[in-house]
């Protein structure tokens, strides 16, 4: 029995944005507020001195990353700056039918495969308030070089076009302000929580 299925279904919720936006934080401390579940993926990038293994990713190779998505192991997966990243089916699919809110954290393609295969799930898109703020905090990380920089804020700019088209965000987040942006967050989630306990039709 796959979650669609489920007469009582958890919530599937997807976090996207681009890069220095501070989706991260915001997915963070929704998790704490809402005690929910942060769905761990499957990532071939690098790990970085801010990362911890089997928290914030579990880190393979390709190799491995590839028989994984090839067994059907992976409800999604996405080639992001030359990486592979990887939702794990199973964790979700248990969470959800034991009622839990999940997230996934993931870009744009990713929430497009999820949208298609589970129509059910809520997706919110952090946006920066414009394109200077953006490359104000990409630089303001000071993790890459400005070549690297100038690549994160191309894609980021095509990532915000494509969230925009695609049309399967359900709401957009401007972070201005992080606590009010969590806020809103966190408002959408649960109006969106309320309204399908009060339309049954919508479980069917
Ligand atoms: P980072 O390496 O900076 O943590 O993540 C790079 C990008 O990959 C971010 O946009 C992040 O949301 C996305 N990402 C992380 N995990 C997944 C995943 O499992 N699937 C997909 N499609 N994207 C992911």
């Amino acid at each position: 029995m796959g979650p669609s299925d489920n007469p009582h279904p958890g919530l599937l919720l997807i976090i996207s944005g681009p890069s220095g936006v501070g989706k991260t934080t915001i997915t963070h401390r929704v998790r704490q507020r809402l005690g929910a579940v942060f769905s761990v993926s499957l990532t071939t990038r690098p790990m970085t001195g801010e990362d911890t293994d089997g928290i914030d990713y579990h880190f393979v190779d390709e190799a491995r990353f590839k028989v994984q998505r090839d067994a059907g192991y992976l409800l999604e997966w996405a080639k992001v700056f030359g990486n592979y990243y990887g939702t794990p089916r199973r964790p979700v699919e248990d969470n959800l039918a034991q009622g839990k809110l999940v997230i996934l954290e993931i870009d744009v393609e990713g929430a497009i495969q999820i949208k298609k295969n589970m129509p059910e799930s809520f997706a919110l898109f952090v946006e920066p308030p414009n394109e200077e703020a953006l490359l104000h905090r990409l630089r303001r990380r000071q993790r890459e070089d400005e070549q690297t920089i100038r690549g994160r804020f191309a894609r980021a700019k095509h990532e915000i076009t494509r969230a925009r088209e695609c049309g399967v965000y359900d709401a957009f987040i401007v972070n201005d302000d992080l606590d009010h942006a969590i806020d809103q967050a966190v408002q959408a989630i649960a109006d969106e929580l309320a309204q399908r306990r009060n339309s049954p039709a919508q479980q069917v």
